[in-house]
């Protein structure tokens, strides 16, 4: 599945957002294969489409589609020197696609903040400061391995020395990677390192039930992402523990009272699911109406091998309806006659949206 790491220093909210995210999540009846591990989450993506869809095919079942959460705890200022749960902390965070940064924005005497004051600038620097003394760590190892190889003079090694040196350099300014202008082939090279300040990256800025508006703190947050080019979802993880535990009409008074059009969670699920840069296709039948996930830029055998292996090793073609046309045309056959179905071969692209029906070599 594609991870989002839920990051960010001791009590600042995020197991509070990760137990309120995998509470209002998925009946675990649904996904019996999963291992069930209690950091990692696997949480329904809100899409209205899907109904939309529903309501036209009548299925018996509609399956959003996922994706996982991960909480990793124990980043404190050191990691990168073994404090705290530090290496183990780090090594988690190798593994995920992308990091929602949790940043405390709520003054609470009753909740201790690690550095003693409410500061998001100064927390920021702290986190990212680890993770790219992390980095810095690796760079340094690769170089020496690079710069040891390159003597024998393979133009490859001598290559990846010079970049480990630019990247060495611009880390060294406190800059993490994402910000350094690389091109495909330099990223490729750098992909086998696992760099953690390379990860697409958020901010979830943790405010007070009040705290939406005229609130510095969350101000401070918005200027530092929007100098990065950064998404920030703010929620107050304390509203969403409680909306987790409603349902129907309960949930929408609760809303309504809080002035929310939408669970905050809701937010956070759609901007992680943007960040780790995917899309979402339909499959729709009578059986089920369901939501499926591929990487943005996607072929259209990969999309079928989604859902079944087989699917892609046979795949000869798809039919494809985007999701407009066959919500203007009333469902699959209106489509067909309007001629709005697409026979797609291989080399098709699959576009945010689209209802696919594959056609496959058993
Ligand atoms: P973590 O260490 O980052 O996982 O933080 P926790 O989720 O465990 O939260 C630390 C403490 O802060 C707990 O006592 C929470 O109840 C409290 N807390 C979390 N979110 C909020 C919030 O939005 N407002 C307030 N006032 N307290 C919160």
């Amino acid at each position: 599945g594609f991870k989002c790491g839920i990051v960010g220093l001791p009590n600042v909210g995020k197991s509070t957002l990760f137990n309120a995210l995998t509470r209002a999540g998925v009946p675990s009846a649904n996904y019996p294969f999963c291992t069930i591990d209690p950091h990692v989450g696997i949480v329904e993506v809100p899409d209205p489409r899907l109904k939309r869809l529903a309501e036209l095919a009548k299925p018996e079942k509609i399956l959003p589609t996922t994706i996982e959460f991960v909480d990793i705890a124990g980043l404190v200022a050191g990691a990168s020197k073994g404090e705290g749960l530090g290496n183990k902390f780090l090594a988690h965070i190798r593994e995920v696609d992308a990091i929602a940064h949790v940043v405390r924005c709520f003054e609470d005497p009753n909740v201790t903040h690690v550095a003693g004051r409410v500061s998001p600038r100064s927390d920021i620097e702290t986190i990212e400061t680890e993770l790219a003394l992390a980095d810095l760590d690796t760079v340094e190892k690769a170089w020496s391995r690079a710069s040891a190889r390159a003597k024998s003079g393979s133009k490859d090694d001598i290559r990846m020395r010079e970049l480990l040196e630019r990247v060495r350099s611009h880390m060294n300014s406190g800059a993490p990677l994402r910000a350094l202008d690389l091109g495909t082939e330099e990223r490729q090279m750098l992909k086998p390192l696992c760099l953690l300040t390379d990860k697409p990256t958020m901010y979830i800025a943790n405010v007070s039930e009040t705290g939406f508006r005229d609130n510095p703190l969350l101000d401070e947050v918005r200027a530092i992402a929007e100098a990065e080019g950064a998404v920030v979802v703010p929620v107050s993880a304390a509203i969403e523990a409680e909306l987790a535990d409603l349902e129907g009409e309960e949930r929408q008074a609760f809303l309504a009272d809080m002035g929310l059009e939408e669970a905050g969670l809701d937010r956070v699920i759609r901007a992680g699911y943007a960040l780790l840069g995917l899309i979402t296709f339909f499959t729709v039948g009578p059986k089920e109406v369901r939501a499926w996930t591929v990487r943005a830029g996607s072929a259209a055998p990969q999309a079928a091998g989604v859902i079944h292996t087989d699917f892609e090793r046979g795949f000869i073609r798809a039919e494809v309806i985007a999701y407009d046309d066959y919500l203007r045309a009333g469902g699959e056959s209106g489509a067909r006659e309007a001629g709005k179905l697409r026979l797609e071969g291989k080399d098709y692209r699959v576009q945010d949206g689209d209802v696919m029906h594959f056609r496959f070599n058993v």
